[in-house]
């Protein structure tokens, strides 16, 4: 498939702007967007083999950032489309010429494929794949006018029939009026199980009368579904690749730079010793919060949670001799000496890399948490946006807030119930995002109020983020040590030189 020759220009060339449909369907790439469902053959040299990856990793690593920053629908499409418009842009027939317009479909159907070969490798890159991947193709789906949805549709052979005014009529008739009119497709009603069970579709006779507004869902679904199913093939067939050393690290170094949610320890508070943690914690996210609350409760926590709160411990910057002896005086009251050496200290020592395998293990990012195994009855780890209820949710943000000094107004109440509610609409990083931003607030004005800062639990550090602001705005969260580094410098990550003026 791939070669180290130089890709000869062989497109068509054309002096009009304007492509026309006849034009465009005798191509290689008649669709606008694709279901990339044949994999390219061509020749392709392997310096634009490395361009199109990045280039398209560099686009789907916005699109997780759009998810997680949020937090209206329109502006996550907005900025999906203006970074996809930069780095792979599909213009439409009407305004490029058709030389351009392959080009751009051959460099977008390409690199589809080439992350797809990087990232099939291990369940987690599919997974992460595959859900940028779907995104990217509905914003930009709902971004095409009605022919380039139409040639889409052909090309997914999804059995969908645009229904025609007089059926529409029909329909309208036998819905009492229900359905309005020309605005709904027919397809197999099992093709639109999720819509029949969220109830968005009308049901006769074995088809699915699907609104246009649901159709967008459709299929996205179809194409997840599919890509899924074939990043699991391709997934099958890499070792074939093994030993090809010039494709092989350019594809594992693109999948290892994949993840925006890969955390780079900023060492906010500098060393740390165990005697810090308690008072360090009134800086910890959420998640990690209600682990030391469990652990000082219970004097334990299960396996889940010790390596949630074990690895984020060690990534704010406990060394191993001082975690041992946190996690040794944190058991004291349940476990013996003995056993605690036994049965726990392996494990501690194994997280930073001097047992087993010698990996040195990072801490989790908020996608792991909160797509791993939910808690149990006796676990606490997870992500409590996620995890918790939302009457429990609400009334622990609340409790964060009151213990964190900065009281439980009425506008901090108003801003927790919309918090509440970005969770449960699934919005789960935005809403944590949401909430340091407000914890942050909170403490800046408590300090502000007392102008002198003699107020208990306002940190030294406020000095050094400067003046208080009413309020904040920080990058989405993505990890729980951001969270932390953030919450620690006010919303700014401290500059290493001023790190040794930080005291708790
Ligand atoms: S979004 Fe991330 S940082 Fe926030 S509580 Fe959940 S896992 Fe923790």
């Amino acid at each position: 498939m791939y070669s180290q020759v130089k890709s000869k220009n062989t497109d068509p060339i054309s002096n009009s702007i304007k492509t026309s449909l006849e034009q465009i369907l005798q191509t290689p790439y008649p669709g606008r967007l694709s279901l990339y469902e044949k994999s390219p053959d061509l020749e392709i040299s392997i310096e634009e083999f490395e361009i199109f990856a990045l280039d398209r990793l560099k686009v789907l690593k916005e699109v997780e950032l759009a998810y997680i920053r949020g937090p209206t629908t329109e502006q996550i499409q907005k900025r999906i489309i203006e970074v996809s418009t930069k780095y792979l842009p599909l213009s439409g027939r009407k305004h490029k010429p058709i030389n351009v317009l392959v080009s751009e479909r051959r460099k977008d159907y390409v690199s589809h494929f080439i992350l797809r070969l990087s990232f099939s490798r291990t369940e987690e890159l599919r997974s992460w794949f595959v859900k940028q991947e779907s995104n990217l193709f509905k914003a930009r789906f709902m971004n095409f006018d009605k022919e380039d949805q139409e040639l889409l549709f052909t090309a997914a052979n999804m059995d969908l029939r645009s229904i025609s005014e007089s059926e529409a009529k029909e329909l309208d008739a036998k819905t009492g009026g229900y359905c309005g009119v020309d605005n709904f497709y027919e397809v197999d009603f099992e093709k639109a199980l999720d819509l029949v069970y969220k109830r968005k579709v009308v049901l006769i006779a074995g088809k699915a009368y699907v609104p246009r507004s649901e159709i967008t869902s459709l299929l996205v679904e179809e194409y997840r579904t599919r890509l899924n199913d074939s990043t699991i093939v391709c997934g099958r067939a890499l070792p074939r690749l093994e030993g090809d050393d010039r494709l092989l690290p350019v594809l594992q170094n693109m999948s290892a730079q994949y993840a925006v949610t890969e955390y780079q320890s900023s060492g906010a508070a500098g060393e740390i010793n165990h005697t810090d943690i308690d008072k360090l914690s009134k800086y910890f996210p959420p998640c990690m919060l209600n682990l030391h609350t469990k652990l000082r409760e219970n004097s334990h926590l299960r396996h889940g949670g010790r390596m949630q709160y074990g690895l984020f411990i060690k990534g704010i910057g406990l060394k191993l001799p001082e975690a041992l002896t946190f996690w040794r005086q944190a058991f004291s009251k349940t476990v013996s000496e003995d056993k605690f050496n036994k049965e726990y200290a392996y494990n501690i020592r194994h997280s930073f890399g001097l047992e087993g395998k010698r990996q040195n293990y990072t801490p989790f990012s908020c996608s792991k948490i909160i797509s791993s195994n939910p808690p149990s009855t006796g676990d606490y780890h997870g992500c409590p946006f996620k995890h918790f209820a939302p009457n429990r949710l609400n009334q622990y943000l609340g409790a964060v807030c009151e213990s964190g000094g900065a009281g439980s107004d009425m506008e901090t109440g108003r801003k927790i119930s919309e918090i509440v509610q970005l969770a449960k609409q699934n919005h789960y990083q935005v809403a944590c995002t949401r909430f340091l931003e407000l914890q942050i607030s909170n403490r800046l004005n408590a300090k502000s109020n007392n102008s002198k800062g003699a107020m208990s639990g306002i940190p030294n550090n406020d000095l050094i983020s400067g003046n208080a602001e009413s309020s904040i705005v920080v990058e989405g969260i993505s990890h729980p040590n951001s969270y932390f580094d953030l919450n620690f410098g006010n919303g700014k990550i401290i500059p290493k030189d001023q790190k040794q003026k930080v005291q708790v």
